[in-house]
């Protein structure tokens, strides 16, 4: 008999290992069915050791020992993806088989491929990192000078991609570019026969170009040269429950332990790589091309009767002479940061603002059909808009703020005979794929993004405006924070200075690069929520905790509130911490460099 140690694979066992007996040696590595609380479950293998020098550890075991019985796959990662695995959920201070959950789509794990046939650690060199920043067309012409010039050295490239909808338009791009026998793409939408045939590309030793998430990241060939992170201050690296890997990160100790080239590239880098690259190549922009108008919002105010306007005369004048322009189908393009068709609803005889039954953040009011209703956009909770103020009981209720719907409501007003020329939307919108060109972007209310009181907002919402830039010849921007440097950095395009900016403010209070944080959230019971959290704060004190509730205190009748730490970089992963943290119950949900504090 043999005692076989294992890491369970599943989202919600909160163990890193499991011991069970197996009449026959495992290597490690292999992948294995095992019982666990009636079901059984996919498990890694880390070692099997002789059961009779074990009998000591058996005895002391608090575990029961059940058979093994169902191979699943002999061999299936390498040492390597092992180790990786290892410090990714160190890291993350989070358990090895929730990472290996999230790291391995579940069609490779269920598929015949063994990990065993790929990429493996090769004679250390010393690799380069470089970064680009500048507009997709810039990237994906370095990032082609970068293919082939692997492809001349029989190498492969890969290219690792934040969703599914990146991957499609390089994809596009590739094959208008003679490239296109070269690349295969792995994404949640391939079937489990698409994967295997690229799969086996790989294991074929092809020269290959591979577009992949974060979820595909192992299957990497043995004549891998340079591994691109796109995209790579995008949002979506970050997983949005738990164990919230950064795929980035997780990209990162794979090249680090593989010895692979890393380029970084996006329109505007995270100020991390540009802290750590020392090689970042900037496209130049030619600046005549874009005209940034900062011009002041009509004050907004309750008790006067004036209807409140999404579009003011400068912008409607700029509208109609970039309708009148020649070029473009689609000639104006209009970003609205809400959805729905005003962010706020306030009662104009007591102030009172308009919130949700359900969890304290205030409603938005919604149009678009003949009934208007109320949307709380944290709980999803939806009531009819025909109502009393609930504190004076006065009908006198109105509401504020731009939403799209309120941009399309002026836009069919003024606009009815040119509507098919002007497209509104929200930041799916912007982030999406479409390849259209306009005359003219207009971002009519960017003020309730800038009000945030998030550590990242500046960073995202620079980034977002310079994604619609690419999209378009000129930008009206309406706020009445003329002064914040972040629009000024904005008008100029000047992403240098906004990254040492950034960099400086962050070292001031205490952010990555410099630290790292650490978001643990508690939700339940108030009572129960807060002696819990009381308890944590004192067993974690030595690295000085600070408790405070969630931006939206409560969510669907749950209490949240966070604990933060903040640790020097160089002393994360810390083990004594780590050690602690994965010993928590699920209930504790912990977020290792989180992408919002609120
Ligand atoms: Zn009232
Ligand atoms: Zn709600």
């Amino acid at each position: 008999m043999y005692l076989i140690t294992v890491i369970p694979i599943a989202r919600g066992i909160n163990v890193d290992e499991l011991t069970y007996l197996s009449p026959s040696q495992i290597s490690p590595g292999s992948l294995i069915g095992v019982p666990l609380r009636k079901k059984t479950i996919k498990a890694i293998v880390l070692s099997a050791d002789d059961a009779k020098k074990q009998k000591m550890a058996i005895k002391s075991s608090t575990f029961l020992l059940k058979k093994v019985d169902t191979l699943v796959k002999r061999k299936f990662l390498s040492d390597w993806q092992i180790g990786v695995i290892k410090k990714l959920s160190k890291y993350h201070a989070s358990s090895e088989g929730a990472v290996i959950f999230s790291l391995i789509n579940k069609k490779i794990l269920e598929s015949s491929i063994s990990f065993d046939n790929f990429k493996n650690i090769e004679i250390p060199k010393k690799p380069s990192h470089l970064a680009f920043e500048g507009t997709s067309k810039f990237r994906l012409e370095e990032y082609i000078k970068i293919i082939k010039n692997n492809l001349r050295n029989n190498q492969s490239t890969i290219i690792l991609c934040p969703t599914l909808d990146s991957i499609q338009k390089l994809e596009s791009l590739l094959a208008k570019i003679e490239l296109k026998s070269n690349t295969i793409s792995f994404q949640n939408k391939k079937t489990k026969r698409q994967i295997l045939l690229n799969a086996e590309r790989i294991i074929n030793n092809e020269n290959l170009i591979i577009l992949t998430t974060g979820s595909f990241l192992f299957l990497i060939p043995e004549n891998t040269g340079t591994l691109i992170i796109e995209e790579e201050n995008s949002r979506w690296y970050k997983m949005q429950s738990r164990p919230f890997l950064n795929f980035v990160k997780a990209s990162e100790e794979v090249s680090d332990i593989l010895n692979l080239n890393v380029v970084y590239g996006d329109i505007l880098l995270r100020c991390e790589t540009y802290e750590k690259t020392k090689k970042i190549q900037k496209e130049k922009i030619i600046k005549k091309d874009i005209t940034i108008l900062t011009s002041k919002k009509v004050k907004e105010d309750p008790h006067k009767n004036q209807p409140y306007k999404a579009l003011n005369k400068e912008i409607e004048e700029s509208i109609k002479k970039a309708i009148s322009k020649k070029t473009g189908n689609v000639k104006v393009f209009i970003w609205s940061v809400r959805k729905g068709f005003a962010p706020i609803v306030l009662c104009l005889h007591c102030g009172a603002t308009v919130m949700c039954e359900n969890c304290d953040s205030p409603v938005v009011l919604y149009k678009k059909t003949t009934d208007p209703y109320l949307l709380c956009h944290h709980c999803g909770a939806k009531r009819s808009a025909l109502e009393k103020c609930k504190k004076c009981q006065s009908w006198k209720l109105d509401s504020f703020g731009i939403g799209i719907e309120r941009i399309q409501e002026e836009v069919n007003d003024k606009f009815k005979n040119n509507l098919d020329l002007i497209k509104t939307g929200t930041e799916k919108d912007v982030y999406a794929g479409d390849e259209t060109y306009y005359n003219l972007a207009v971002v009519p209310s960017i003020d309730s993004l800038l009000s945030i009181p998030d550590f990242d907002i500046d960073e995202r919402l620079f980034r977002t405006i310079l994604i619609i830039k690419e999209k378009t010849k000129e930008i009206i921007i309406q706020t009445k924070y003329n002064d914040l440097p972040l629009l000024q950095y904005i008008k100029n395009f000047d992403t240098n200075e906004f990254h040492k900016d950034r960099l400086n403010k962050r070292k001031q209070f205490g952010y990555g690069p410099y630290k790292v944080l650490i978001k643990i959230t508690v939700r339940g019971k108030k009572e129960t929520v807060i002696s819990e959290m009381n308890e944590l704060k004192a067993n974690l004190i030595k690295w000085k905790p600070t408790v405070f509730p969630a931006f939206i205190k409560t969510v669907k009748n749950q209490f949240i509130l966070h604990l933060l730490l903040k640790l020097p970089a160089d002393e994360w992963p810390d083990d004594e911490l780590v050690a602690y943290l994965q010993s928590l119950p699920p209930s504790f949900e912990i977020n290792v460099e989180p992408y919002t504090l609120l």
